[in-house]
C-alpha cells in the first residue's frame, strides 16, 4: 500500500524576491510528487518595506493572497493552506497580531533569521559575522529569541529550529542545554516544531533540526510539520522520504496540519 506523504508546509513565492516560480506551479509540482497536501508561507512584510530585500512588501500582501487561492482554484485536487512565514523579533508582536488579523490565514510559521538589528544569520552575506561574535553567545541568543517565539502564542509551527547551522557552523557541545527549555515550552505551548528539508541542500547537508535535537523533541511530546522550504515548484516535497525516515526513527507516526489556525493530527 503507498505511503500517503504528509503535507508540505513551507513554501514561498516569487514575491519575496528571491523565489522562482508562481503558487499554481508548485501546486502543480506538488500534485505530480504525490503530495495531497501543501501551504504557502512566504516571507511577511514588514512596518517598513526597507527592513531587509528579501519580502514581499505591505502593498503586496493581497497579491500575495490571491495568488495562492489563484492556485487553489486551478489545481482542485490538492489542498492548499495559506499563511506566512514570520519573522520573530522581540518587540513585534504588536506587528504580528496585525497581520494574523488581516487574512485567513492557516496557520503562521515563526521563524527567527535575525539574531540581532542587522544580522539575519541565513544570510550569505553577513556569514563574516561569526567572525566577531562567540559562537555559544549566538546560539543562546537564537534558541531564546526561539523560545519567546513559542511562548508569544503568536505561531502554531516553529520554522528551521536550528538554523545557524545553515552553513556548517554546528552548535558548540555547551549548547545542549539549551535544547531542553526550549522544546519544553514548544511542548507546553503546543507550538509545532517542522523537519524543514532546506538543511539537506545548504552547507550544513542536515535537515533541520538535527537528529539529537529531534530526539529530545519526540521525548518532550513536541509535535511536528513538514515543510521543504521550496523556493522553486521543483523543491515541493523535496527530499521527503528522508524526513520520514527520520521522524519514524525516532519514534513519530503523527504530524500536523491546520485550517484556521485549528490544529488536526495526520498519520504519516
Ligand atoms: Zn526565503
Ligand atoms: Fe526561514
Ligand atoms: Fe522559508
Ligand atoms: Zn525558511
Amino acid at each position: 500500500m503507498a505511503m500517503s506523504l504528509p503535507p508540505d508546509l513551507h513554501m514561498h513565492t516569487p514575491l519575496c524576491r528571491h523565489a522562482q516560480g508562481e503558487p499554481v506551479d508548485y501546486a502543480r509540482r506538488a500534485l505530480a510528487a504525490g503530495l495531497t497536501e501543501i501551504g504557502f508561507s512566504d516571507h511577511s512584510p514588514m512596518p517598513q518595506d526597507d527592513f531587509d530585500n528579501w519580502r514581499m512588501r505591505l502593498d503586496q500582501l493581497d497579491e500575495y493572497v490571491d495568488k495562492v487561492l489563484h492556485a487553489r482554484h486551478e489545481v482542485p485536487g490538492l489542498t492548499i493552506g495559506l499563511a506566512l512565514e514570520v519573522d520573530y523579533i522581540p518587540g513585534h508582536e504588536e506587528w504580528i497580531r496585525d497581520l494574523a488579523a488581516r487574512h485567513p490565514w492557516d496557520y503562521l510559521i515563526g521563524s527567527v533569521h535575525y539574531v540581532s538589528e542587522a544580522w539575519a544569520i541565513d544570510d550569505p552575506q553577513k556569514l563574516s559575522e561569526w567572525k566577531h561574535r562567540d559562537p555559544h553567545e549566538v546560539w543562546s541568543v537564537y534558541f531564546d529569541r526561539l523560545k519567546m517565539a513559542a511562548q508569544s502564542g503568536l505561531f502554531e509551527i516553529l520554522g528551521h529550529l536550528d538554523l545557524p547551522k545553515k552553513f556548517g557552523h554546528q552548535p558548540p557541545p555547551g549548547c545542549r542545554a539549551l535544547y531542553e527549555p526550549l522544546l519544553e515550552t514548544a511542548a507546553k505551548f503546543q507550538c509545532a516544531i517542522e523537519l524543514n528539508t532546506a538543511g539537506l541542500r545548504k552547507d550544513c547537508k542536515e535537515i533541520y533540526p538535527s537528529r539529537e535535537i529531534l530526539e529530545l523533541a519526540r521525548k518532550k511530546g513536541v509535535l511536528i510539520t513538514f515543510g521543504s522550504d521550496a523556493h522553486a515548484p521543483e523543491e515541493v516535497g523535496m527530499n521527503f522520504g528522508e524526513a520520514i525516515q527520520l521522524a519514524k526513527a525516532v519514534g513519530y507516526e503523527d504530524c500536523c496540519r491546520f485550517e484556521g489556525r485549528k490544529r488536526f493530527s495526520v498519520r504519516f
